[in-house]
């Protein structure tokens, strides 16, 4: 168990606690350190931020993780310390969220032509106002009695080569670095043990202002984080990491609260760049 897990989702987009719950959490585990850091929006970090300063003992890093594409595939970059009032970031934001939800109808739509018919209305409630996502359809399933447990509805239906599956819209991870820089935030490529071509995406994305590179996560074990820490300082990026924690009862898309050890030196240096201190954690 560590003290500092910097990839966390809570139900503003497709995690299933509430920010305050995670906050919560996050503080029962003994966290020292977190990142909110949801799909497309910034939706979380107001009410997390609010809870963890009632608590005090914890602090909250306001972040987001932005989904693009590329030829090779999906390509997640997270973006710490950003400013969530930024008019671009949000203009931005709410085109990939109005993608969403396009995409959310479509694929309900097409789950009703075959003989899976799901609610819309229970799909949006799920997402709880925030980005809607595929396990919110699967959420619906569940409950419906359309399949028996939840990796059934992405191996089925809703995954990448699904019948059901949908493409979005999406941006480029140049395109997202550069947003995130633009607004003050500090862009990290995520998960990145299984991107094709990892040394040109590092040496695009570097030449645009990524900062770090996400080196202890999830499942990763010792040998990818070797190689992880290897690259990035190779690259002169700072290792970050996290759970890519989605909540309780979410086992296949990422790992408990915590669990990752993630140096606190990684905190630090990402705060020193940003202008922020943490000297005044307790540890
Ligand atoms: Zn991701
Ligand atoms: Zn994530």
């Amino acid at each position: 168990m560590g003290l500092v897990d910097l990839h966390i989702h809570t139900s503003a987009s497709d995690g299933q606690l509430r920010p305050a719950d995670v906050v919560a959490t996050a503080i029962d585990r003994g966290l020292k350190v977190i990142a909110i850091t949801d799909h497309d929006t910034i939706g979380g970090i107001s009410e997390a931020l609010e809870s963890a300063g009632k608590s005090g003992g914890i602090i909250v890093i306001p972040g987001i993780e932005i989904s693009t594409d590329t030829s090779a595939g999906e390509i997640h970059v997270l973006g710490y310390y950003i400013n969530y009032h930024d008019d671009e970031l949000l203009r931005v934001l709410k085109t990939l969220k109005d993608s969403r939800e396009r995409r959310a109808v479509r694929m309900v739509a097409k789950l009703a032509d075959m003989g899976l018919p799901i609610s819309l209305e229970r799909v949006k409630q799920l997402s709880a106002g925030g980005s809607i996502g595929r396990p919110h359809i699967a959420q619906v399933m569940l409950e419906n009695r359309q399949i028996s447990n939840f990796r059934e509805a992405f191996d089925k239906y809703i995954g990448h080569d699904g019948p059901a599956y949908v493409e979005r819209e999406k941006i480029t991870p140049v395109e997202a670095v550069q947003l995130l820089v633009r607004s003050g935030a500090l862009p990290v490529l995520a998960h990145p043990a299984n991107i094709e071509n990892l040394d040109n995406i590092l040496n695009e994305l570097k030449s645009v202002g990524l900062v770090g590179i996400e080196t202890y996560y999830g499942f990763y074990n010792n040998e990818t984080i070797e190689y992880l820490t290897n690259i990035s300082q190779q690259y002169g990026l700072i290792p970050t990491g996290g759970s890519d924690y989605h909540g309780i009862n979410t086992g296949d898309i990422g790992a408990e609260i915590g669990s990752i050890n993630v140096p606190l030196e990684s905190v630090e240096q990402l705060a020193a760049l940003s202008g922020k201190r943490i000297a005044d954690i307790v540890l």
